[in-house]
């Protein structure tokens, strides 16, 4: 599959990962927008919200929980948690990620 963030998560491209777990992997947005700009996403290929499954409910909540996982590591008292769904709302990259943005 061609897809970016499939390739990040398989170590075929390069990127800064600041955390990574079984299922999880969290690395820096190539074009910050905000002093921390992190990108959380499943290391499954899950085109967007709009294709999630019920079986990938467990796999949503754990985004989240690294989200607060990693604040917590870095003391981060406030942050933004953004995902974009869909073209005409900005999803450029279709592999879902979270945006975890912090000034
Ligand atoms: P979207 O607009 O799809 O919600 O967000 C995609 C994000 O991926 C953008 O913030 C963009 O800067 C980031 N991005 C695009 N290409 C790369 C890349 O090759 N490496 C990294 N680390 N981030 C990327
Ligand atoms: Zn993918």
């Amino acid at each position: 599959m061609n897809c970016l963030f499939c390739k990040i998560a398989n170590k075929e491209a390069p990127a800064e990962i600041v955390y990574e777990d079984e299922r999880v992997i969290v690395f820096k947005d190539i074009h910050p927008r905000a002093p921390l700009h992190l990108l959380i996403i499943p290391k499954k290929h899950i085109q967007s919200v709009a294709h999630l499954e019920s079986k990938d409910q467990k796999l949503m909540g754990e985004l989240f929980l690294v989200a607060k996982k990693i604040a917590r590591g870095k003391k981060i008292k406030g942050y933004k948690l953004i995902i974009n769904v869909g073209r005409p709302a900005g999803q450029l990259i279709d592999h879902l990620h979270l945006h975890l943005l912090s000034r």
